[in-house]
């Protein structure tokens, strides 16, 4: 796009621009810019003090600049005279800062290119639709025990899932599905993978457009891990595939591989399987994360979330799936991973597997929740955000395929939410301490 955006704007009929960053706990800031000042604002940046968000600076920092990706651009589908662009955080002097969630995934895809790898991801961001209030899922009606695929729990919620399709097709993403899912209240939409930066994009865009859309039908979304204890909670399983640089050839497809997949692909998965306690500290970023994995069965009579790390074939049990030929599926991901940390820590550990030929050892096609393997056969996923974080920080692979400064800042952050949440007594420790 070399156009200037005030031309855009005037073809487009765009009044305003949302010129938005995601920190790094997810939280989207933005400033609204009209359109007859964006052109400056494109080329110099928005300003923002970094304080006042997820970044790790003090309020004595000099101001940080948000330079909008002029290659990416979402008009609001629900108010079209608004256009949403992503941007990426430099210094007053044009530094990228390090502890920018798209630039580290803009590093990360940097360092896959210069391999020769052009990597593409599709995600499954499962949400809740609940009353305005958020105490309870919003249909009183959609009560089964198995909702999953309920035709007639989807159809009563059409207009809000329908006017979020609609504008998926107006955006170009080609949705081609949207469903139930597993709990009550709980629905998916299903659009093609594209490269990750896209995907990246669309996905914070997409928690963006469904929160909005729900809100403007009286309704209110949630994407969080495990809103309610005897429900499945929502994940967000990534799906990639490994492709060159070109994008025409799929590098993880090989028709006489096991399943389907290359010795890359499964080289791929070996980085992965490798480092996947680190992992979770951004693939499953909150407290709250911890009660979606390991979880008791839930009302439906699975989880489907994963507890080991482990890889299978068609089998849903596990953290890591292989649904079809030329890519894997990994479960382990949930509603709160960061749009552009969740594929970037994913692709730097899969740039490790195939570096150092990672072996991924042996498949397993048992059913995790009834048949788990037998204890020390497979490691544990972490039980909490503390273990996670610590696996993290002593972690040989994914600080330093990150980007150090920038993991340093993440763990102080995170940390600190943790110390937060450790200060509050629950009522489960009093009712359980307190004739100690
Ligand atoms: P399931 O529920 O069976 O896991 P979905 O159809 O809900 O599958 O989601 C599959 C996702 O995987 C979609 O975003 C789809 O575009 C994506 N996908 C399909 N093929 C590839 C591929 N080769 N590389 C990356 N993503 C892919
Ligand atoms: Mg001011
Ligand atoms: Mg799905
Ligand atoms: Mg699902
Ligand atoms: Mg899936």
């Amino acid at each position: 796009m070399t156009e200037k955006l005030s031309f855009i704007a005037q073809c487009q009929k765009i009044r305003y621009f949302l010129i938005s960053f995601t920190d790094l706990f997810g939280v989207q800031r933005a400033k609204l810019v009209p359109m007859e000042a964006i052109d400056s604002i494109a080329s110099n940046g928005a300003g923002f003090a970094g304080f006042a968000a997820w970044l790790d600076m003090t309020p004595a920092d000099p101001d940080i600049l948000a330079i909008p990706d002029h290659n990416s651009l979402f008009q609001l589908p629900w108010r079209p005279e608004v256009a949403w662009m992503p941007a990426d955080l430099y210094t007053m002097d044009g530094q990228p800062i390090a502890q920018t969630p798209r630039l580290v995934l803009k590093r990360v895809l940097k360092q896959a290119e210069e391999k020769g790898y052009r990597i593409r991801t599709g995600v499954e961001c499962e949400y809740f639709l609940l009353a305005a209030d958020g105490q309870n899922i919003s249909d009183p009606r959609d009560r089964a025990n198995k909702p999953c695929y309920d035709q007639e729990s989807l159809m009563r919620r059409f207009d809000v899932i329908s006017e979020i399709c609609d504008g998926m097709i107006k955006l170009g993403w080609k949705p081609y599905q949207n469903d139930h899912e597993d709990a009550n209240g709980q629905f998916e939409m299903n659009w093609t993978y594209a490269d990750a930066l896209i995907t990246a994009d669309r996905h914070a865009f997409f928690k963006y457009m469904v929160k909005s859309i729900a809100e403007r039908h009286g309704l209110r979304a949630t994407f969080m891990p495990k809103p309610f204890p005897h429900l499945t909670g929502n994940g967000c399983h990534t799906h990639l595939s490994v492709w060159d640089n070109a994008g025409t050839t799929n590098l993880f497809h090989d028709p006489q591989g096991e399943l389907g997949l290359s010795s890359l692909a499964y080289q791929f998965i070996g980085g992965v399987l490798h480092s996947a306690q680190a992992l979770c500290a951004f693939t499953n970023p909150t407290i709250n994360s911890y009660k979606r994995i390991h979880s008791p069965v839930t009302a439906s009579g699975a989880t489907w979330s994963p507890n080991t790390i482990s890889y299978s074939g068609n089998n849903r049990t596990h953290m890591i799936r292989i649904p079809d030929m030329g890519r894997f599926e990994l479960r382990l991901a949930d509603g709160a991973a960061n749009p552009y940390l969740l594929p970037a820590a994913l692709i730097a550990l899969g740039l490790d597997g195939m570096e150092n030929k990672r072996d991924p050892g042996p498949r397993y096609d048992n059913n995790s929740y009834t048949d788990p393997l037998p204890i020390g056969t497979v490691r544990s996923l972490p039980t909490n955000l503390l273990d996670a974080l610590r696996c993290l920080e002593f972690d040989l692979v994914l600080p330093n395929a990150l980007n150090v400064e920038f993991v340093k800042s993440y763990l102080k952050l995170k940390y600190q939410e943790w110390d937060e949440y450790s200060k509050q007594i629950s009522p489960w420790e009093m009712e359980n301490t307190i004739d100690c």
